[in-house]
């Protein structure tokens, strides 16, 4: 259906059907006449029955996007090429003249192309599609009391989205709950500001960039939280309405299938060239016209790779599904290649080389340390906290000052990780949330803000509020003017201050991640939260490093790719962290965010040497990249707040978690790992350098066929010989049997040695200098044991018809035996990357197949004008088509061996 129709059916629907009329002007009712129109509570949601009716009346929340591509259209599109064009006009011309065999014999091969390309694309494509499906957006709503979190297709009209910063808005809201929200809507209204968001109505006239009462499709949430009610899904959203073409699906062509489309058109016109100029001075030399133009054609046929789309699509595919394989996944299919490239990994410390399981382990108040968690059963803690009313207020503020949820049993939570691990302890020590909240409700929250590393909580208390605030020791430190001491408080002079630090730092030392958590007492909400605090203490919680992360970051020195820890938390946390995980000797070269401006203004970027940069905020990240860029670097960057897109954008590979990231930053990012896990990011880089690898040995495998195809017809032609390939010979061979062998190479696996080696120069093209070399060498070994199959056949005087069956075999099979010369000359000799390859051996064998059976089948043998070989034609064939393998060998051999004695 169209989008037109759609658009039509959808706003036929809202007039005609059913009890439930979207409003036209959502954002200038009040929150009571919304939810009275939509019958929906604003706590309770919807109920599962209701959500189902009118699932079935508004349909999926979807903008015609993530259709999958119809089986027809790729059938059209294999149809859609010049080669197609002028095989076909060749065969229309064929059967014009009454050649009907001729005619027949293009079109069947080209109907055998067509279904290999169709049923690779198909799969490719469907392959791909089903890896798009896996990152479907999801949203958090309330229904039937409960927050669940859904694919964001299934939202209905009613429905209450719950969101937070971070959140991209899958449907349109009018917002029925707000505390700070503010929400960038660029991308519909093309304005960068953030907008600030409230509940309260505004008149029906408003413009769509200040209806400050509503949240729409598309946009995203940038600070605070809130809820709205969905008021319109799908195509009828906003968004929907400025939409004209599908959004999200269509990936595009990566520049790697670009460069190789660039290539195989400039390969079309070289040949016309070619094949003019032999034919042109055939005709003026006084040969026979027809001869020539059948030459012409065979040579037009011959430089043309004509499958190589088709394979290039396979292994980007291929690749892609590789990866998700191993957790990682691609969002935009450019990242395959650059993936390979990458020589600098800049990675986040929580949750991607640590576990992210965190556990409160100390609690550092006034009175002295309490040990926790560690192994005391659970009443034990409670004790040691409740005989330490200090460490008890400690982590009651902890408790209050917090986000997450405990899902009823003490093990599982959603939130933070941290802020979980403190509700636990929380919990060990006697004091639920929901107990505590009561009679001190929440009239504010201060969501964390990473450049302040601090948040806040404002709760209600007696006529004023107790503002609980908990952050990084050296912010909340610098807002303390005092500090909780037993019954009272006593001011906090500088060389307090400074013994508390070096407190926070010994914490660190430990590996712990360190909070520091205080409070204050105010007479009004709105107060500034971060000013006068009252010291309560300190938290320490363990956060273990990941055992699988040391042998990766093995890995990446091995292969020449630096291993960076950029982190907001504290040195010497970071430090800790960085040694239990084997960051390297440059460990102990930390540099602070602060200082990444002046290390960039002087101009003397010492990135080489330092191994972590730790307390740096998302404007310092996005500044990093750029410096590493600018050093010539190829930067996968890894992040998971709202504030770091800009920098995963900036740069190369930008890798957002799917675990904890937030919709933002997974929208800003390249790749997204599945699993959060370092060791993913760097088996998405080998994959990147064996798909690579692949595409390079394919695209040197068939130009190298295609060159010895020139090379045999035009040599032929000027030497005034027989031609040893026929026109449709020369069609079958590169339509067919050239196909599968490349298959074969794009899906194999890589060579074993392909991570200890350093990162491929960026800049390198696919096919450089060294690889041109190659590939002329190859084309004329393979062309030479043609001739020597010809000049075999006239010494056996052959008639014409088993002379050409000859040499068509001997080059078929050589390029068949070709495919060995596609090893790293690097590699042992017999068993290496193309050995180890079952797929290729299955190719050798269909195609070996598809070789020699028409021989013998007449009316097979008819069309490609070949004659049944007798044993010793077939001896001639077998030899020579093994002598180029062997000579290019040996050649190449003697070469390495020049290089090494040199
Ligand atoms: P990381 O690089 O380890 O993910 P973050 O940027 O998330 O570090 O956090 C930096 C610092 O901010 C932490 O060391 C901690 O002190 C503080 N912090 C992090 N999350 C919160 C939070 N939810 N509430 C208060 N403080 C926090
Ligand atoms: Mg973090």
């Amino acid at each position: 259906m169209s989008i037109r129709a759609q658009r039509r059916l959808a706003i036929a629907k809202k007039e005609v059907v059913g009890p439930l009329i979207l409003p036209k002007f959502p954002h200038a009712l009040s929150v009571a006449e919304l939810l009275g129109q939509f019958r929906v509570s604003g706590a309770e949601g919807l109920s599962e029955a209701e959500v189902n009716a009118r699932r079935k009346h508004f349909g999926a929340n979807t903008i015609a996007s993530r259709r999958s591509a119809g089986v027809l259209r790729l059938l059209v599109h294999q149809f859609r090429s010049p080669v197609v064009y002028l095989l076909s006009g060749a065969a229309g011309l064929a059967f014009y003249f009454g050649e009907l065999e001729e005619g027949s014999a293009i079109s069947a091969v080209l109907a055998i192309n067509t279904l290999i390309g169709f049923v690779t694309e198909l799969k490719a494509v469907r392959s791909i599609e089903a890896l798009r499906a896996l990152g479907t957006r999801t949203a958090r709503v309330r229904r039937e009391g409960r927050v669940h979190v859904i694919p964001a297709e299934e939202l209905v009209p009613g429905d209450v989205v719950v969101l937070e910063a971070g959140d991209a808005v899958s449907a349109d809201l009018r917002l029925i709950e707000t505390s700070r929200l503010s929400a960038d809507e660029s991308s519909l209204t093309g304005e960068s500001v953030a907008v600030d968001k409230q509940f309260e109505p505004v008149s029906a006239d408003t413009r769509l960039g200040d209806r400050a009462s509503m949240a729409f499709k598309g946009t995203a949430i940038t600070r605070g939280t809130g809820a709205g009610v969905v008021v319109a899904t799908g195509i009828v959203t906003e968004l929907g309405r400025v939409t004209r073409l599908v959004l999200e699906a269509d990936p595009g062509h990566s520049p790697l299938e670009r460069k190789l489309e660039r290539l195989s058109v400039q390969l079309v016109w070289a040949t016309i060239a070619v094949a003019a100029i032999i034919g042109g001075i055939g005709l003026l030399s006084g040969k026979d016209p027809l001869l020539m133009i059948e030459a012409a054609i065979a040579l037009a046929v011959a430089g043309i790779p004509e499958g190589l789309p088709i394979v290039a699509t396979l292994a980007l595919a291929r690749g892609m599904w590789r990866m998700a394989q191993q957790n990682a996944l691609i969002e935009r299919l450019s990242a395959v290649e650059t993936l390979g490239a990458t020589t600098v990994v800049l990675t986040d410390k929580t949750g991607t080389l640590t576990e992210n399981r965190m556990t409160v382990r100390r609690l550092c108040t006034p009175s002295g340390e309490i040990e926790f968690g560690t192994g005391a059963p659970e009443g034990g803690e409670g004790q040691q906290v409740a005989g330490d009313p200090q460490a008890a207020e400690l982590l009651r503020i902890a408790v209050l000052c917090n986000d997450a949820h405990l899902d009823g049993s003490e093990e599982r939570g959603s939130g933070d990780p941290m802020e979980i691990a403190l509700l636990r302890a929380g919990l060990r020590a006697g004091f639920r949330r929901t107990t505590l909240l009561e009679g001190r409700g929440v009239v504010r929250k201060h969501a964390f803000d990473p450049v302040a590393k601090m948040m806040a909580t404002v709760h209600e208390h007696g006529r004023g509020v107790l503002i609980a605030v908990k952050g990084a020791p050296e912010a909340v430190l610098a807002a303390t003017t005092r500090v909780a001491v037993g019954n009272g408080e006593v001011a906090l002079d500088d060389t307090m201050r400074a013994e508390w630090l070096s407190r926070a730092d010994r914490l660190g030392h430990d590996g712990l991640r360190v909070l520091a958590c205080a409070t204050r007492i105010d007479q009004v909400a709105d107060a500034a939260p971060y000013d006068r605090l009252v010291l309560a203490g300190l938290v320490g919680l363990e956060d273990p490093a990941r055992a699988d992360v040391p042998p990766a970051i093995q890995d990446c020195r091995q292969s020449g790719i630096r291993v960076v820890m950029v982190t907001g938390d504290h040195v010497v946390t970071a430090k800790s962290i960085g040694r239990a995980v084997g960051l390297g000797e440059n460990v102990s070269n930390v540099m602070e965010g602060k200082n990444i401006r002046q290390m960039i203004e002087t101009g003397q970027p010492a990135l080489q040497d330092i191994g972590i940069f730790a307390r740096v905020t998302p404007d310092e990240k996005l500044a990093l990249v750029r410096t590493y860029q600018a050093a010539g670097e190829i930067v996968a960057m890894t992040g998971d707040g709202v504030n770091d897109a800009p920098a995963l954008r900036q740069a190369d590979i930008g890798v957002a978690m799917g675990l904890r990231g937030t919709d933002v930053a997974r929208e800003a990012a390249a790749m997204i790992l599945l699993d959060d896990a370092f060791p993913t990011i760097i088996r998405a880089i080998h994959e990147g350098r064996v798909i690579f690898a692949n595409i390079r040995r394919f695209v040197a495998y068939l130009l190298s066929c295609n060159l010895s195809e020139v090379l045999a017809v035009g040599l032929a032609v000027s030497l005034a010989l027989p031609l040893p390939l026929l026109p449709l010979q020369i069609l079958y061979l590169n339509l067919v049997t050239d196909v599968f062998p490349a298959f074969a190479l794009a899906m194999g696996e890589g060579e074993e040695g392909i991570l200890k080696r350093p990162p491929r120069d960026p800049k390198e093209p696919i096919l450089g200098r060294r690889q041109w070399i190659t590939i002329v060498l190859h084309g004329a070994a393979l062309t030479a044991g043609t001739f020597g199959a010809l000049a075999a056949s006239a010494w056996l005087a052959l008639d014409a018809r088993s002379t050409v069956t000859i040499t068509f075999l001997t080059l078929a099979f050589a390029q068949l035996w070709h495919t060995f010369n596609m090893r790293d000359p690097r590699s042992p000799l017999f068993v290496n990357e193309v050995t180890r390859n079952g797929w290729l051996w299955g190719a050798l064998l269909l195609c070996a197949t598809l070789l020699a059976v028409p021989t013998y089948l007449p009316s097979a043998a008819h069309l490609l004008q070949l004659a049944p070989p007798s044993s010793e034609m077939w001896l001639i064939v077998i030899i020579f088509s093994v002598a180029p393998l062997i000579a290019t060998q040996a050649v190449s051999a003697v070469f390495r061996w020049i290089a090494r004695v040199r």
